[in-house]
């Protein structure tokens, strides 16, 4: 790196000669004809000369060694005529150090001399005459240096001399990329024999595999390189950098040389990958490196059936001849045909097992895969068994009489079948294959010995499937017909396709959002013709409304209840469009209990509740929510049968005129939704709940509006500052509570539905209970103590009441006056308050507008909670 060359400084160097007639800057041009400073002096013929040259300061940009190259040239004292008792054939060098340009005006004996420089070559006479130029070059290094700068002198001492470059320099190793790391411009040392030891920095996307090193050494020269850094798992090395694994290769590791391409039945769609996924079907152990290919156990190939019953279908099967390792378990998938969407999963450590809950005369298809350390085989061909009809004879135990009378061997044999069975020679689980071969001739001997145990086998697991959901033992899930891609594929899973011819349309009975709903008969084929309901879809529809009107039938045809409507199917190859279910002769709750004021037991209209809140824990128990429960929403049939209706989807609360848009934009039927469903839409089954104490009150109350004519907004806010329905007229105390209990604010602190279903039980079961009624004197001043100002909680006292509103100075008064009771209260006028002495017009006001509050609010019925 140059500090100064004076060959490319424009302009005046800067450069001081002393004495003034000694060095003398000469303009010149270098063979380049570039025009170049040149420093001159030749008085050679004088006596005692000594000429200074001292250059401007020169920073040494942190370098503490620098080199100086002088080119000059030199007359040979030979070729001087008479001049060599004075002529010098050299000059001198020196330095001097300082941190700025102080040092100028510096005495020349404080310069240190760096050397005496002499010619390899002189020029003489002969040599200007043939314009021959014998330059010489001399470099001389100097340090260590501790200042940041310094000037260089030369002296002339009575020699011939054009000074025609000077270079000063420091040597620097460059900074490089040597076995991945970095390493940095490096200054090289003050010593001329040291070496520097830098740290390298490993590049973008390698590691450290030994830290990296190398010596930069005094000529400038990286030495030595030690340690070094390698690409990591995903990129490999080309031209010193580390570039990424394409899609479709890997490198698992730093220590791999470059990346390979995935092996035979894996893959990988990313950069940078440092393995490859197996195909589907395809297995690698995790102990396995990931260079190797992935591989399959060779599927099951051999499956024989077993023992058939009407209910049941066993299997065996054998080993796969080539397993690619040791067997852990066999997986059976089997399904009804034709309803793939719905299937079973058993694990098994065996080679048999027995499938069972199967329909009668059904063919199911079965497949079965191995899982070894390498994971899951594919799936076996599929295997199509028929459980046995319904009527015919099979191996089943309650078929034995049949089976026994056909075969007319007679006593003998059943002796020695009684004797078999007596022995228990073949009543342990290892029956398995054998045995089936046994069930032919002695079917009982079969089903005692045989597969039955195999279900019981703990090392056995049992999953069911629905279109991809587990379906949790013995409790189905409800499946949102939104994760459905294709809408008609979610109604033709869950709604049978009903003929249009099979349906006779009789009249008009409501009208429904989509269209007009209408009574009449489904005849289906083998079956006595019955009343149905028919929903119809409006002609002129579009697709999103079609959607939404088949998607009830989506919900509903997932539901199998007694108080749950009942999907007959739909009808969607013909228009028009039609959802048929069962018909409830009796149509809406509410509609009929008003129709009908009065005219029920208590224990009719608490039946009709018990079977909501069955539906509904049903309902809850499958993970629906059903969002707009109300009388409205519930049917109810000629035996007073009541059922949960009304499955939508988006639309759920579009069709209900009672529901009235929040400020979240949200349409909500108000009156019966949780607080928390309105503030924050958290629909849930607690959520539910609330809306079932709503329906209660419904119909204990035949079919009162909830909240009567207060707006939405009012029983909004009143719900919210803790007030609640009062008692309907005439209900037990125990149905009230319950009520109240679906009314806690806090959600978990509802009762669930199984709970509301077993204490409705209980008080059907012991219809005393119901007695106590929430009577008309205790409702009215349940209503009038109750009723406080908004805020405050209950009053139980005058007392308190007038403590409350920071009157309590007037207590006795307002006792002494006969005024003890908060219906006494009621009745004060702001002329009786004169009249008791409250004569400060502040007090008057302050217990007037209490009472008003109050009053207002017994108008509303409200209770507060
Ligand atoms: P929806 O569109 O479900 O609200 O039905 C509109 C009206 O049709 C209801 O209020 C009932 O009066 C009547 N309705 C609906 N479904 C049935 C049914 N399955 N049986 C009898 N009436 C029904």
């Amino acid at each position: 790196m140059n500090l100064l060359d004076s060959r490319t400084v424009m302009g005046d160097l800067g450069w001081i000669a002393y004495p003034k007639n000694g060095w003398e800057e000469i303009g010149e041009v270098d063979e380049n004809y570039a025009p170049i400073h040149t420093y001159q002096v030749c008085k050679v013929m004088e006596q005692n000369q000594n000429n200074w040259l001292l250059t401007s300061w020169i920073s040494n940009e942190g370098a503490s060694r620098i080199f100086i190259e002088l080119k000059f040239t030199l007359r040979d004292c030979n070729s001087l005529p008479g001049g060599l008792g004075t002529c010098k054939e050299t000059f001198n060098m020196y330095y001097f150090e300082s941190d700025d340009e102080d040092g100028r005006n510096i005495k020349e004996n404080q310069y240190i001399k760096i050397d005496t420089i002499a010619a390899d070559e002189s020029f003489t006479e002969l040599d200007l005459g043939d314009r021959v130029m014998k330059l010489n070059t001399e470099v001389r290094d100097v340090g260590p240096l501790t200042k940041k700068g310094f000037y260089l002198a030369f002296q002339d001492v009575g020699a011939c001399i054009a000074l025609v470059s000077v270079r000063v320099y420091y040597k620097k190793c460059p900074s490089v990329i040597r076995n991945l790391a970095r390493f940095p411009d490096t200054i090289t040392g003050a010593d001329s024999s040291q070496l520097l030891e830098v740290s390298g920095v490993c590049i973008n996307h390698s590691v450290t595999e030994e830290a990296p090193k190398m010596h930069c050494s005094a000529e400038g020269e990286w030495l030595v390189p030690i340690g070094k850094c390698l690409c990591k798992a995903g990129y490999e090395e080309k031209n010193n950098t580390c570039q990424v694994c394409r899609p479709g290769f890997f490198k698992a590791s730093p220590h791999s040389p470059s990346c390979s391409k995935c092996p035979p039945h894996s893959y990988t769609l990313d950069e940078a990958s440092t393995s490859c996924l197996c195909e589907e079907h395809y297995f690698r152990k995790e102990s396995d490196p990931p260079t190797m290919a992935c591989t399959t156990p060779s599927p099951v190939s051999t499956v024989k059936k077993g023992k058939i019953t009407k209910n049941s279908i066993s299997l065996s099967w054998q080993e796969p001849d080539r397993p690619n390792g040791i067997i852990l378990e066999y997986e059976i998938k089997y399904f009804e045909k034709d309803q793939e969407t719905s299937y079973t999963i058993i694990k098994s450590k065996e080679t048999t097992i027995t499938a069972d809950g199967l329909k009668p005369g059904s063919t199911y298809i079965f497949q079965i895969r191995a899982r070894t350390a390498a994971g899951y085989g594919g799936f076996s061909q599929r295997f199509e068994f028929e459980t046995s009809p319904l009527l015919a004879a099979s191996s089943d135990e309650s078929q034995i009489p049949i089976i026994v009378v056909s075969v007319t061997v007679g006593v003998i044999l059943l002796a020695v079948v009684i004797g078999f069975l007596l022995s228990g020679s073949c009543c342990d689980h290892g029956c398995g294959w054998a045995s089936s071969l046994r069930a032919v001739a002695y079917p009982s001997l079969t089903w005692r010995c045989g597969y039955s145990k195999a279900k019981q086998d703990p090392e056995e697991e049992k999953m069911h499937f629905h279109n991809g959901h587990i379906k949790l033992p013995g409790v189905r899930t409800y499946v949102d017909p939104h994760t459905y891609e294709d809408p008609n594929q979610a109604v033709h899973e869950f709604a049978k396709e009903i003929e249009a011819s099979c349906i006779t349309i009789e009249r008009v009975i409501g009208a429904g959002e989509f269209g007009e709903v209408c009574s009449g008969r489904l005849k289906l084929q083998g079956k006595r013709e019955f009343p149905v309901a028919i929903k119809t879809l409006k002609v002129g529809y579009t697709e999103k409304q079609r959607r939404d009107f088949l998607g009830e039938a989506s919900i509903m045809g997932q539901f199998d209840h007694p108080n749950i409507i009942h999907l007959e199917g739909v009808v969607t190859k013909s228009k028009p469009v039609m959802i048929v279910s069962e018909y409830m002769e009796n149509g809406s709750l509410d509609t009929f209990l008003k129709k009908n004021d009065g005219q029920f037991t208590v224990i009719q209209l608490v039946g009709m509740l018990r079977g909501i809140a069955s539906g509904m824990k049903y309902l809850s128990d499958m993970g629906y929510v059903h969002r707009d429960l109300a009388a409205r929403n519930i049917l109810i049939n000629s035996n007073l049968v009541c059922k949960v209706s009304d499955f939508g989807l988006s639309r759920v609360l579009e069709d209900d005129p009672e529901a009235a848009y929040t400020t979240r934009g949200g349409k909500i039927p108000i009156r019966w939704t949780a607080p928390e469903a309105i503030a924050f839409r958290k629909f849930t089954s607690a959520s539910d709940v609330w809306s079932y104490g709503i329906v209660m009150w419904e119909v204990m109350s035949y079919g009162e509006r909830p909240y009567w004519e207060m707006t939405n907004q009012d029983v909004i806010k009143a719900v919210e500052e803790g007030y609640r329905l009062p008692s309907p007229m005439d209900c037990p105390a125990a149905l009230y509570q319950l009520m109240l209990d679906c009314w806690q604010k806090d959600r978990n602190s509802r009762p669930k539905f199984d709970e509301i279903v077993s204490i409705l039980d209980k008080l059907i079961r012991n219809p005393s209970s119901l007695k106590t009624l929430v009577n008309a004197s205790s409702r009215a001043s349940n209503l009038l103590v109750e009723h406080s100002p908004v805020g405050t909680g209950a009053y139980r006292s005058v007392g308190e009441w007038l403590e409350a509103i920071k009157m309590g100075r007037y207590t006795e008064i307002f006792m002494e006056n006969g005024y003890s009771s908060m219906d006494a209260v009621a009745q004060v006028t702001l002329e009786d308050l004169r009249r008791l002495g409250v004569t400060l017009v502040g007090h008057q006001k302050k217990i007037m507008n209490s009472l008003q509050e109050m009053k207002v609010q017994l108008v509303n019925g409200m209770v507060p909670f």
